[in-house]
C-alpha cells in the first residue's frame, strides 16, 4: 500500500533488458499510476522516460480483442482448431521442418518455455528462432565459444565498483537509460571514468572521458591491439591464464592484425589501451554495436579475451558486461528459445544433453540438428521451404533486414498465424489468423534481465474482449494436435516449477543454468517470488561467475577464441558510397507499437530522420530539414535530413522505429542488407550501404 491507501502491485518494466522494478497502482477504471520500485535491485526506484510513460500506453487503442481467420472475427474454438488442423496438415505432408514459430523477447519465460517445448519436442523441429536473434546472438556464441555456456559473468553491482567503464557499441544513455543513471550516480560517488567506443558522437558521449570513433566493424582491432598492450606491458595474470586455453593463437593472431584499420590515431589508441591496462578495476559494457555484425561473434570474443588475459572477471568491479535490447531475451535464452539451443542451456547437438531433455519432456521426438536462424527462416518462408509459421509478438515486415523481401515472403507464405496485442502492425495485416494476446499489464509470468536477475510480471488489469495469456494459446494448440499430457497445464506458475526442474538436469550435466531451488515453490510463493539472480540451488543462490575460473568448457577451462578484423560484409563503392549505421532513440520502443500512444514519448522525435555529416550534405546539395531520398541495394526510404557532425564524413545514421503504419516512405530495416555473423546468424544491422540525393517530389 502507499500512502492513498490503494494497493500497489510489484511488477517489471516490459522494455529494456534493464529489467527495472515497478510500482503499479490501478484506478479502477483502465488506468494505473507508475513509479519505479524501490527495492528492485536492477534500479532501485528510478525509470527513464519510457518506464514513466508506462501508464500512457495501455490504453485499448488497436487491440486485438477476438481471433480473426481470413478477416473475421470468430471464437477461439473455431480459430486453434483452424490453426491446429493446418500444422497437422502441412507437417504430416511436408514434415516437421516445413513449419516455424518466430517469437519474441516480448515473451514471458514461461510463455518462451512452453513454445520451444512444442516446437522442438512434439512438432520435432528445431524451427523456432526469435527477434532476440537481432539482439544479442552473438554474445550468445562468444559467451559459449569463450566460457562453454552463455553464460554472464557480472552484475549491475559491478558498475557501482568500477574505477573504469568502457562502453563499446552502446548508446546506454537512451538505449538502457536507468543503468546510465546508475553509471552516473557511481561516478559522481568515486570518479569513474567513462570510454566510449562507437563510430557515432551519442548523448552517451556527453559524460565520456574519451570517445574513440572507430570506423565500423573495426572493434576486433582495437581490442587485438589492446591483448598485445597488455601482454607487452607485463599485465597479464599468470595464475588465472593457467585456467584458460589457446593464449598463444590469440596473442599470436592479435600481433598480426593492424590497428590501422580503426582510423583511430595511434596517440589515442595508446591513451585507451594504456588506461585499460593500468585500471584494475574495469567492466566493459557492449552491446548492439558490437552484435549487430558481420564479425560480431568475433568482436565479443575480442573484448572477453582481454578480461580473461588479466583474470579481470567475475570480480566486483570487473568484467565483461552484454546488455540485451529486450526485457526477455536473457529468459528466451534460458529456455532455449533459439533455433539452435536446448533448453536449460543444453546443447541441441549434445546426444546426452537431447536424451534428457526428451526423456524428462517424454517427448515423441527431437531434432538432432539446429534449425533455421531468424534469416534463414524468413528466406525459407520465401522460397516455401516453410509452408506454415507462426509469428508472436514481433513485426518482422519491419524489423528484418531487406524488410521488403520478408513482407513479400510472409504474405505469400501458404498460412500465417500471427498472436499479438494489435492487429495494427505490417505483419499482422498479412496473417491468415490472428490470435488476441494478452498485454504487459494483464499477464502473469516472469522474465531475466541483462545480470540474470529474475523478476515477476503481474497481471494488475483485466484481459481485454477475448485476449489469452501466451502460454495458454501455445498449450491450448499442442494440446489439439495430440500432445495433451504434455501441455496440461494449468498456470504459469506450474510451467515455471517444470523449468526449474529441468534445470537441475541441466546442472547435473554441469551447466551454468541452474534454478532448480525453486522447483518446488509452491502457487503462493510464486505469487510473491521477489527478485532472485541465478543459478538458485540448494548451495547457491546469484552472485558472479569465474571469479575463479571453474568455466563450463569440459575441462573446466575458458578458450581464447583467435579473432582478426574482417571489414562489414557490404562494401561502399560509386553506386553506394555511405555506411548505414541503424540504431534506437531514448522515447521510442521496437516498432513503436506501444510507445507511439504516448504523445509526452512521441513529441522527443516526431518524424523519422538521418543524420549525415555536413561535408557530405554540401557534396549532395542537402540543406538541413531537406527530404533525401535513401538508395540501398534492397529498397528505398524518404527521410528528413539532420546535418551533424555527430556522423563521421561518408556514414549516415537513422533511427529503425517507424513502420508501415506509422511512415511507409521510412522503413528503414527494408534498406538494411541481411549479412549475417557466421557463428551466430545475427544480421549486420549498422554497417549497409546505401546513396542519398535530394528528394524531390514529381
Ligand atoms: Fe524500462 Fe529499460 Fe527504462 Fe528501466 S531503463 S524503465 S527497463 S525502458
Amino acid at each position: 500500500m502507499d500512502g492513498s491507501g490503494l494497493p500497489e502491485t510489484r511488477s517489471t518494466c516490459p522494455y529494456c533488458g534493464v529489467g527495472c522494478g515497478v510500482l503499479l497502482r490501478p484506478d479502477g477504471q483502465g488506468g494505473m499510476d507508475v513509479r519505479g520500485d524501490p527495492d528492485h535491485p536492477a534500479n532501485h526506484a528510478r525509470l527513464c522516460s519510457k518506464g514513466s510513460a508506462l501508464a500512457e500506453t495501455i490504453g485499448l487503442e488497436h487491440r486485438l480483442l477476438a481471433p480473426r481467420v481470413d478477416g473475421r472475427d470468430c471464437d477461439w474454438d473455431s480459430a486453434l482448431q483452424h490453426v491446429a488442423d493446418r500444422f497437422s496438415d502441412t507437417i504430416a505432408r511436408h514434415g516437421p521442418d516445413s513449419v516455424g514459430f518466430y517469437v519474441s523477447g516480448q515473451l514471458l519465460t514461461e510463455d518462451y518455455y512452453v513454445a520451444n517445448k512444442l516446437m522442438k519436442g512434439f512438432i520435432g523441429s528445431a524451427n523456432i528462432d526469435t527477434n532476440s536473434r537481432l539482439c544479442m546472438a552473438s554474445s550468445v556464441a562468444g559467451h559459449k565459444r569463450a566460457f562453454g555456456t552463455d553464460t554472464v559473468p557480472g552484475t549491475y553491482e559491478d558498475l557501482d565498483a568500477a574505477d573504469l567503464v568502457v562502453l563499446v557499441g552502446s548508446n546506454l544513455a537512451w538505449c538502457h537509460p536507468v543503468l546510465y543513471q546508475r553509471l552516473l550516480a557511481a561516478r559522481k560517488a568515486r570518479g569513474t571514468r567513462i570510454v566510449v567506443i562507437d563510430p557515432r558522437r551519442t548523448a552517451t558521449c556527453d559524460s565520456a572521458d574519451m570517445h574513440l570513433a572507430l570506423a565500423p566493424g573495426s572493434d576486433v582491432a582495437l581490442f587485438n591491439r589492446l591483448l598485445t598492450t597488455l601482454y607487452e606491458g607485463g599485465a597479464l595474470d599468470a595464475g588465472y591464464l593457467r585456467q584458460t586455453n589457446g593464449f598463444d593463437r590469440a596473442i599470436e593472431t592479435a600481433f598480426s592484425d593492424d590497428a590501422r584499420v580503426t582510423g583511430l590515431s595511434p596517440d589515442r589508441i595508446e591513451a585507451f589501451c594504456e588506461l585499460w591496462m593500468r585500471t584494475e578495476k574495469v567492466v566493459t559494457i557492449y552491446s548492439q554495436g558490437v552484435n549487430q555484425s558481420s564479425s560480431g561473434s568475433d568482436k565479443v570474443n575480442a573484448i572477453l579475451n582481454c578480461h580473461l588475459a588479466t583474470g579481470r572477471i567475475g570480480k566486483p568491479g570487473m568484467g565483461p558486461l552484454s546488455v540485451t535490447g529486450q526485457p526477455n531475451a536473457m529468459g528466451g535464452r534460458e529456455v532455449g528459445g533459439l533455433a539452435n539451443m536446448l533448453a536449460c542451456h543444453l546443447d541441441l547437438e549434445n546426444p546426452d544433453h537431447r536424451a534428457a531433455v526428451r526423456s524428462f519432456w517424454d517427448a515423441p521426438q527431437m531434432p538432432d540438428a539446429p534449425g533455421l536462424k531468424a534469416v534463414d527462416m524468413f528466406r525459407a518462408v520465401g522460397d516455401g521451404r516453410i509452408k506454415a509459421l507462426w509469428i508472436i509478438h514481433t513485426n518482422p515486415a519491419v524489423s528484418m533486414p531487406e524488410a521488403d523481401a520478408v513482407r513479400d515472403a510472409i504474405a505469400g507464405c501458404d498460412f500465417t498465424v500471427v498472436s499479438d496485442i494489435t492487429a495494427a502492425t505490417d505483419t499482422a495485416r498479412l496473417a491468415d489468423v490472428l490470435l488476441p494476446a494478452t498485454a504487459w499489464a494483464e499477464k502473469e509470468g516472469t522474465v531475466t534481465n541483462s545480470d540474470r536477475t529474475i523478476s515477476r510480471q503481474r497481471s494488475v488489469l483485466p484481459a481485454p474482449g477475448a485476449a489469452r495469456p501466451d502460454w495458454a494459446i501455445l498449450a491450448e494448440l499442442g494440446r489439439r494436435m495430440g500432445f495433451d499430457r504434455a501441455f496440461d497445464y494449468a498456470s504459469p506458475a506450474e510451467i515455471f516449477r517444470e523449468y526449474a526442474t529441468l534445470s537441475g538436469i541441466a546442472g547435473q550435466f554441469g551447466r551454468d543454468f541452474d534454478i532448480s531451488g525453486l522447483a518446488r515453490m509452491t502457487d503462493a510463493a510464486y505469487a510473491g517470488l521477489v527478485p532472485v539472480r541465478w543459478p538458485v540451488t540448494a548451495m547457491r543462490a546469484g552472485g558472479r561467475f569465474f571469479a575463479d575460473g571453474g568455466f563450463f568448457h569440459a575441462d573446466g577451462k575458458a578458450r581464447f577464441v583467435p579473432v582478426s578484423y574482417r571489414a562489414p560484409a557490404s562494401k561502399t563503392g560509386p553506386r553506394y558510397p555511405f555506411r548505414l549505421n541503424t540504431g534506437r532513440l531514448r522515447d521510442q520502443w521496437h516498432t513503436m507499437t506501444r510507445t507511439a500512444l504516448s504523445p509526452r514519448l512521441a513529441a522527443h522525435m516526431p518524424e523519422p530522420f538521418i543524420e549525415l555529416h555536413p561535408e557530405d550534405a554540401a557534396a549532395q546539395g542537402i540543406a538541413p530539414a531537406d527530404l533525401v531520398q535513401v538508395q540501398s541495394p534492397h529498397g528505398r526510404a524518404i527521410l528528413r535530413a539532420r546535418i551533424t557532425d555527430s556522423v563521421q564524413p561518408g556514414q549516415v545514421f537513422a533511427p529503425m522505429h517507424w513502420t508501415g503504419e506509422t511512415a511507409p516512405s521510412a522503413r528503414i530495416d527494408g534498406l538494411v542488407a541481411a549479412e549475417t555473423d557466421p557463428v551466430s546468424g545475427q544480421p549486420e544491422s549498422k554497417a549497409s550501404v546505401v546513396a542519398l540525393s535530394r528528394f524531390k517530389a514529381a
